[in-house]
């Protein structure tokens, strides 16, 4: 072992058959379907961003974890459970969709981020080598296609060698687009986030709660500890959003039914988080050594509740189809792109429906850009070059 002028350590490089980037949903699912399928791996995680925000996962994740082996990872102690999504959208009065009538059973608001570190925790038990708070970036590639990654830590600096790499990085993509790959961008949505402390009255139910606005829509949910979690989503570009603390509170208090929940809690004192929430995918999800999967795939509109269930389910199939390709199958990952591409186009035609239930401020720029469709929402639409509308990494307000 050797230092080099910075005091980091360099080490020989072990080799692994795959380097999974991003330990968040996708990337611990990918880790764990190639763990089971018995390739080595390493999983690093760099978590040098702020906090996953996404906490609402829809019943169908039991089947998905059920198949990873990590059902565990749910149990009630520390993720509430959701037993019913309201809404108030296209009218002022609330609809209930109620958990009762879904097969897999309630959903859950988890607390993000033990559900992560438990999942990776899940691949480390698969023999899985977990690298913690550290970056991955490829070096270099030698002819016979084995990548050289480097990987950055807090302490230790240091590199090894895989055969494939697996992008996991979240809305970054930051290994695909660096391969070459580009982003289509459909629209620029942001969240305006804020953790308000529990109430001091008995808590009210943990349904979720959605309410459209003129210029774009609200969302509340109760978080495990008693927290409630208020966003307020809209176009990066339009004049409404007021990001302090104050604005979003004073917009909050002219809405029907969220400023009811929302008004329970005390108020904090905190900034007010702003996170990139609009749609974008890869022109492509795999290129010669690399896969893409979850948000660095393909990042969906956050009303439909599957991001978390879409990182699960491609991290899966993703870690599957390298399987696949390192065991002499040529089609695997075309196989897995065309599923992304049918994926992707499910989650435009219902977006479309969705934002066209509501018709009552068709003159309002929000609702008037989703009932028209730009080139970009069809599945197939070429890569346009529309930048994203603020960074990918989000940054606090
Ligand atoms: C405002 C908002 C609200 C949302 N709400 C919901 C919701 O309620 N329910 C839901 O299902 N989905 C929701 N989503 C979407 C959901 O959060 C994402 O789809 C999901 O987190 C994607 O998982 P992922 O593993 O692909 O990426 P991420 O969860 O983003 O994980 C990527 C990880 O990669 C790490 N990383 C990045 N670069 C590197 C690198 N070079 N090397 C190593 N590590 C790296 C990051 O630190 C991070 O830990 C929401 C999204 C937004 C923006």
């Amino acid at each position: 072992m050797t230092a080099d002028r910075t005091g980091h350590r360099a080490s020989a490089a072990p080799a692994y058959d795959v380097v999974v980037a991003g330990g968040g949903p996708a990337g611990a699912a990918a880790a764990l379907a190639l763990g089971r399928a018995g390739r080595t791996v390493l999983l690093a995680d760099a978590a040098t961003g702020p906090p996953p925000v996404g906490e609402a996962l829809p019943a169908a994740a039991r089947v998905l974890l059920h198949d990873l082996d990590a059902q565990d990872v749910l149990d009630g102690r520390h993720h509430l459970p959701c037993y019913a999504n309201l809404s108030a959208w296209g009218s002022d009065d609330l609809a209930a969709q109620d958990s009762i009538l879904d097969p897999h059973g309630h959903g859950w608001h988890l607390d993000r981020g033990r559900f992560d570190r438990e999942l990776r925790e899940r691949a480390r038990l698969l023999g899985t080598d977990v690298a913690e708070r550290t970056t991955a970036r490829p070096a270099g590639r030698s002819g016979d296609g084995t990548w050289t990654v480097e990987l950055r830590g807090p302490r230790e600096r240091r590199t090894v060698r895989c055969r494939w790499l697996v992008d996991a990085t979240g809305r970054r993509a930051s290994l695909a687009t660096a391969a070459g790959a580009r982003r289509v961008v459909h629209d620029r949505l942001v969240a305006l986030c804020l953790t308000l402390p529990p109430s001091t009255t008995p808590a009210p139910d943990a349904s979720t709660l959605v309410e459209a606005a003129p210029d774009g829509w609200w969302y509340t949910a109760l978080l495990p500890a008693g927290h409630r979690l208020l966003a307020r989503y809209t176009d990066a570009d339009l004049p409404g959003p007021r990001t302090g603390g104050t604005g979003l509170r004073t917009d909050v208090a002219r809405t029907r039914q969220t400023s009811a929940r929302v008004s329970a809690h005390p108020w904090p004192a905190v900034a007010v988080r702003r996170a990139p929430a609009h749609t974008v995918r890869l022109d492509v999800v795999h290129g010669d050594g690399w896969v893409a999967a979850g948000d660095a795939a393909a990042a969906f509109d956050p009303l439909s509740s599957q991001g978390i269930l879409t990182a699960l389910y491609t991290g899966m199939r993703a870690g599957q189809a390298v399987h696949d390709h390192l065991g002499g199958d040529r089609t695997a990952l075309t196989h897995y792109a065309t599923e992304l591409d049918t994926i992707t186009a499910a989650h435009l035609r219902n977006r479309r429906t969705f934002y066209g239930l509501e018709y009552r401020w068709p003159r309002h720029a929000f609702w008037r850009r989703r009932h028209t469709a730009g080139p970009a929402d069809r599945a197939d639409g070429r890569p346009n070059t529309r930048p994203d509308p603020i960074p990918p990494t989000g940054v606090p307000a």
